[in-house]
């Protein structure tokens, strides 16, 4: 083979295959969002459609990589969850993160029409992404359990500020006021100056967004006779609940195993 003398320099390569029999994380986060929410102008604190953009992103990736269980997403982050018996890609960390993050990434650009309308996505946005490994159940739920605290304590922030910002306060004046405060005092300024009850807000921006299988029955035309025939099928879709607390797993069983 004319290629032989050449194809030492495959042992080069560096073997990255993840502990077996470990929940796999994938998060992928985008690259300077902050300037990239500014540019597109971003409703602040929340917009709508750059969530839904996200949303759809992670469940079409669900729809072409099925060993994925479920995915949480906030702000511009979403993490992805392989099970514990995956042989995904031989469980090889650099083919996985990269396959994940180049598929969303493309859908993100793909569908941003379908979210912005006639608005141009203006620079090709960018995402990082890394693998983590979760031997215990309990590790994956509490890595989950720090991604949603994390949703929570910068909503209740972002939606403070904003609030403060909307009302006429600089940047830095609002900064300045919330320096130092905790939750009970964010929630009662809400509640006393702009008459906000920050649990009555809506879960997708508290909670951020949960992927999961759902069964759904889907009505097709059977092409063998032209007769409509049901199924019930996994459907990837979007749930806005609290998977801190135990009811979520007790509702999911089958999550984790
Ligand atoms: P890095 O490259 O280090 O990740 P970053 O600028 O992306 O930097 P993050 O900590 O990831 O910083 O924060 C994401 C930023 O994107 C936040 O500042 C947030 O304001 C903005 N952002 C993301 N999604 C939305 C949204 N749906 N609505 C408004 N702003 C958003
Ligand atoms: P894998 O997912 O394992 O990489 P693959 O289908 O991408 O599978 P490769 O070994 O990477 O397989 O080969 C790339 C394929 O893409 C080739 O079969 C080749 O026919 C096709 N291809 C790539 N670029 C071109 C091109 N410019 N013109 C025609 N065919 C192309
Ligand atoms: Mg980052
Ligand atoms: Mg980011
Ligand atoms: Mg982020
Ligand atoms: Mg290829």
């Amino acid at each position: 083979m004319a290629n032989s003398k050449f194809e030492y320099v495959r042992h080069f390569e560096q073997n990255d295959t993840l502990l077996p029999n470990t929940y796999i994380v994938i998060r992928i986060d985008g690259r300077g969002f902050h300037r990239f929410s500014q540019t597109h102008n971003f409703a602040k604190p929340n917009d709508r459609r750059a969530i839904d953009l996200m949303n759809h992103c992670a469940i079409q990736v669900m729809k072409d990589l099925h060993d994925i269980i479920l995915a949480y997403g906030q702000s511009d982050e979403y993490s992805f969850v392989l099970p514990k018996k995956s042989n995904l890609y031989s469980r090889r960390a650099s083919k996985l993160s990269s396959t994940v993050v180049s598929l969303f990434a493309s859908n993100y650009v793909m569908a941003w029409p379908t979210f912005f309308g006639s608005q141009a996505i203006e620079y090709p946005p960018c995402f990082d992404s890394r693998t983590v490994c979760y031997p215990s159940d309990q590790n994956l739920k509490d890595y989950l359990n720090w991604r949603q605290a994390d949703c929570h304590i910068n909503n209740l922030y972002n939606t403070t500020f904003w609030a403060l910002v909307h009302d006429g306060l600089t940047e830095t004046e609002a900064e300045d006021k919330l320096k130092g405060t905790f939750s009970k005092d964010k929630n009662e300024l809400l509640f006393s100056k702009y008459n906000v009850n920050y649990n009555n807000i809506e879960p997708i921006y508290r909670k951020g967004s949960t992927i999961i299988r759902l069964r759904q029955e889907v009505t097709s035309i059977s092409p063998r006779n032209g007769e409509p025939v049901t199924r019930t099928k996994l459907v990837p879709a979007a749930v806005h609940d609290d998977i801190i607390g135990q009811d979520f797993w007790d509702k999911h069983q089958n999550l984790l195993q």
